[in-house]
């Protein structure tokens, strides 16, 4: 490289630095929460979704400022990558199919580039790039947090008062047997191993049931690259087992310890310090399918979640970690499995869901929005006449492969009570993505408001 060259290179990095051109967006959720559908939608909208019919709220590309999105070759290549190009290939399919969804934490690195608005940076140059740096992970890795907060028989009795609430208390009950008849002196790797396994299943069994959210620990159901690690063989006694001063009750706290430091701390340390902005996804349509219980733990989970970005001066962050997370997006997902105008019950649903834990925070560090969204929309809306009064409807393909038009119901503003729940069942229906060609621009609901509350500021 000549010297001119250098110092040009060296001017251009100086300059990307000082006028901050780097953004690290964490997206996070429960496990089916539209993560996956969520990035895939995020990048095909930044590099293919450059007509303002069609992202009408990102003033980028509104003032037809944007000059397009690429996705860059991977840097470090013990990352995993998210993987865009294949998921677009599921949706292109025929019959297009959803994405396999997050299994761990991904990256995926863009280079955005755009005439800047005015002011200095207008004056300077006539194109500029913001770096963006899209991290994928697990929610239920945040429901860890917590527990650096509990040691291990603390963590046991929060447990069983969960595992004893009404959705869950049958599901338990052959792993609670086992517990029973465990010997408490033996700390073998074989017994430790063998009573994990069983965990394992019964956390499978919570994730598989509408409305258990609250699965600790999160490495266990989602390993990620810890799969098979000593410190994963662990698992909740029953609280009087765990209080005793047995060999199986001390090896288990050692592993409990052993998992706040070696896995909870360095996921902070590693992935979550270095995030500037945050989506977090929340499935509210799903959670008031499976009724009042749901709910309850929804709201439960979204305050542990929450825990993480509320690192006031008195924070267990704040004293562990030192988070800079600025602005944090709250979305209600798979808005288009109700009828638009039930959109806006939908976000006041999901402040409402987010209200009490919000309330309970001295201290907020971020810029928080909630919004209703739908990264990929599989429905299309319209009205049909019943009775000569004209009825909003949605079409769409449901999983069993059938076309429909229903009205799936109204979605209500607030939590509804739990007799409400006995008189009143919720049905929205998942529904199969909307064949889709390549050249097209994915269809969306609000992506353009979440691109312009995330990024809109830095592609002035
Ligand atoms: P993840 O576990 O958080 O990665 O969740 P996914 O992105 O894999 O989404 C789980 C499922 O939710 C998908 O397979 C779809 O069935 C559904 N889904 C996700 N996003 C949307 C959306 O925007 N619209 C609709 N209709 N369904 C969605």
């Amino acid at each position: 490289m000549s010297l001119y060259q250098k110092i040009r290179q060296q001017g251009r990095e100086f300059s990307q630095r000082t006028l901050d051109r780097h953004l690290r967006l964490g997206v996070t959720g429960l496990s089916g929460s539209g993560k996956t559908a969520f990035i895939t939608s995020l990048v095909h909208q930044l590099t293919h979704g450059d007509q303002p019919a069609h992202l009408p709220f990102f003033a980028v590309v509104r003032e037809k400022r944007y000059l397009g999105g690429q996705v860059n070759q991977q840097q470090v290549l013990s990352v995993p990558r998210f993987p865009i190009e294949q998921n677009l290939q599921y949706l292109q399919q025929k019959p297009p199919t959803w994405p396999p969804s997050t299994r761990g934490w991904s990256q995926l690195s863009l280079t955005l580039r755009y005439k800047p608005a005015a002011g200095l940076r207008a004056k300077l140059q006539s194109r500029s790039e913001l770096a963006l740096n899209i991290v994928d992970y697990p929610g239920e890795w945040l429901l860890d947090l917590p527990l650096l907060n509990m040691d291990y028989q603390q963590w046991c009795e929060f447990s069983w008062r969960l595992f004893r609430q009404p959705h869950r208390q049958a599901i338990a009950k052959d792993f609670e047997q086992h517990l029973l008849t465990l010997n408490q002196q033996d700390g073998t790797e074989l017994s430790l191993q063998n009573t994990t396994d069983n965990y394992k299943v019964l956390l499978q069994q919570f994730h598989d049931t509408p409305g258990a959210y609250l699965n600790q620990p999160g490495r266990l159901l989602v390993p990620g690259e810890l799969a098979g690690a000593p410190m994963l063989q662990l698992f909740p006694l029953l609280p009087e087992q765990a209080s005793a001063n047995t060999v199986l009750a001390k090896k288990l706290a050692q592993h409990y310890k052993s998992y706040c430091k070696n896995v909870i701390e360095p996921f902070y340390q590693q992935h979550f310090v270095s995030l500037d902005r945050q989506i977090i996804l929340v499935d509210c349509l799903t959670v008031l399918n499976s009724g009042y219980a749901a709910i309850q733990e929804l709201q439960q989970a979204l305050q542990l979640i929450l825990k993480s970005f509320h690192y006031g001066p008195s924070s267990l962050l704040a004293r562990l970690f030192k988070p800079k997370i600025s602005k944090v997006l709250f979305a209600a997902s798979k808005s288009d499995h109700a009828t638009p105008e039930q959109h806006k019950a939908l976000s006041l649903l999901l402040q409402q869901l987010l209200y009490q834990p919000l309330k309970l925070s001295h201290y907020q560090a971020a810029v928080t929005e909630v919004m209703a969204i739908a990264a990929i929309r599989a429905s299309t809306s319209g009205y049909v006449q019943v009775e000569g009064l004209a009825q909003p409807c949605i079409r769409g393909k449901t999983l069993q492969q059938k076309n429909v038009t229903y009205f799936p119901g109204e979605v209500p503003a607030t939590i509804p009570s739990a007799d409400f729940f006995t008189q009143h069942k919720f049905e929205f229906l998942a529904l199969e993505p909307i064949q889709w060609a390549e050249h097209q621009p994915l269809p969306h609901v609000r992506m353009d408001h979440v691109l312009q509350f995330m990024l809109g500021d830095k592609l002035e």
